[in-house]
Formats: C-alpha cells, sequence, structure tokens
C-alpha cells in the first residue's frame, strides 16, 4: 500500500512531525527553566520518578543540608534518606556526591557556566563522563540553560519517533539522539520545540499502552496507526482536532 507512511523518508517524517505539532501545541520560547546546576541535579533525581517526588526530594535534600557542600559533606545515607522518594535513592546519593565534588574539584565552585563557552560535543562529553548522567540529561542542561544546538531524547521522543517512522524501528535511545539531530536544523529554538512538543505528545497522546490515535495529527503519515488501523480514512483525518485543548490537562514545563 502506497500511502505518506510508507513513501515520506524517515527524514521528512521528522519535518513533518516538527511542523504539524508546533502547530497543534504552540511556540515556545527557549529559556532557561530552572538554574543549571539544578537542571543537572534535579534531572538526574528524576529518572523514572513523578515530577512531585523529584521536586520534594530536591527541596527536602536542601532544606536538609543547606546549599552544596552541605550535600557533598553528609553522610551518604543521610542523602539517600532525604531523597528517598525518587526511584534509586541508595544508587543516587553517592552520585551526587561525585558529581559535586568533580565540578568542585574541577571549577573551585558549584558551578557550570563554563560550559557556556565550549562546543556542545566538549560540553556532551564532559557533563556524560559523570556517574549516571546520560545523554538526555546532558543535553537538557545543555540546550535549556545554554542554548546549545543538542536534542534531548527521552522515553516519550524516543517512543512517537520510532512509531512514526522518523527513526528505525530498533533504534535505540542513543542513536535516536544522532539520527533526530542530523535530520533537523541546528537551531536550538527549533530543537527545544521538538523536544517538547513530542515529550508532551508521547505522555498524553501517543501513550506507551493504548495510544490515542483518533486524537493525533501525525496518524497522516504514522507506520504505527497504518499498521494497525489501516490507511486513514478522511473521516478519521477530517475528526482530528488541530489544536491541544485546554480542558484535556496541563502541559507540564
Ligand atoms: S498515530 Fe497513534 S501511534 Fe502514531 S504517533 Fe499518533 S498516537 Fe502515536
Amino acid at each position: 500500500m502506497s500511502t505518506a507512511a510508507t513513501t515520506l523518508t524517515p527524514e521528512q517524517k521528522t519535518w513533518q512531525n516538527q511542523l504539524i505539532l508546533h502547530e497543534f501545541y504552540g511556540p515556545l520560547p527557549l529559556e532557561p527553566r530552572r538554574p543549571p546546576m539544578r537542571e543537572l541535579i534535579s534531572t538526574l533525581l528524576s529518572h523514572r520518578t513523578t515530577h512531585a517526588d523529584e521536586e520534594l526530594a530536591y527541596n527536602r535534600m536542601l532544606a536538609e543540608f543547606g546549599d552544596w557542600d552541605g550535600v557533598l559533606a553528609a553522610p551518604v545515607a543521610a542523602l539517600a534518606h532525604a531523597i528517598r522518594t525518587t526511584r534509586w535513592p541508595d544508587t543516587q546519593a553517592p552520585r551526587i556526591q561525585e558529581i559535586l565534588a568533580r565540578i568542585k574539584a574541577e571549577q573551585g565552585a558549584f558551578t557550570l557556566d563554563f560550559l557556556a563557552a565550549w562546543p556542545a560535543e566538549k560540553g556532551l562529553a564532559w557533563l556524560t563522563a559523570m556517574p549516571g548522567i546520560g545523554l538526555k540529561t546532558a543535553s537538557l542542561v545543555l540546550l535549556f540553560n545554554f542554548q546549545k544546538p543538542v536534542l534531548p531524547v527521552d522515553t516519550h521522543v524516543h517512543r512517537v519517533a520510532q512509531r512514526v517512522g522518523m527513526i528505525g524501528p530498533r533504534a535505540l535511545v542513543d542513536k535516536a539522539h544522532q539520527v533526530l539531530l542530523a535530520q533537523l536544523p541546528p537551531d536550538p529554538v527549533v530543537l527545544l520545540n521538538f523536544h517538547k512538543h513530542n515529550y508532551w505528545h508521547g505522555q498524553h497522546i501517543c501513550f506507551f499502552t493504548q495510544p490515542d490515535c483518533a486524537r493525533c495529527p501525525l496518524k497522516g503519515f504514522c507506520t504505527y496507526y497504518l499498521e494497525h488501523y489501516g490507511q486513514p480514512t478522511a473521516e478519521a483525518l477530517a475528526a482530528t482536532p488541530a489544536h491541544w485543548e485546554k480542558s484535556w490537562g496541563v502541559l507540564l514545563h
């Protein structure tokens, strides 16, 4: 069967996705959502943890130990207890202390501001050499805080990209980072919008267990849709909402 799902190249699908979701969710400005050190440590705490539990852990940690010096000097078991609402507190506590120790030893202070002057690749290499810091976390810090042309790919972005056919069906997350980044312009604003729009899409429409394809504006060229429902009918396409409705839920930044 020849449809947009089979005739568009992965790169063309990525471009279509970028245009359609931009219209669906609306444009976003590129601005830091929190200071760099907080972005780094909070993202580490957020692994497989809800936003509320991540915030609770972060706030408890600083309330208990005062500042980064206090967190670094804390008994590791006490730090693990303070961040107990996260998924792996016993693993994350020594990682946080090792990250803080390395930053202090190299920079003389708890700052990541030097990353602003570094090329993206150098920053990615430096951050991912830290324990527990993967490409997603490093990319979030570099994109949000330092406007570097990198693309964070989390589980939601990865799932949407795979189902639509923007990446291969067996491409792992790290491969998806490279493939999608090569398909998009090296513009931090475009990359931020692509990341957030696909993150929301995976969270609110392209669910892991049962994607809500009826509401999805990507169905016209989505490989998953074609394989499960066949070519979308004119009625199905016409019934697809053009924009995210506020009544469907809050889109967290
Ligand atoms: S059509 Fe369905 S499977 Fe494809 S991206 Fe949309 S929600 Fe996901």
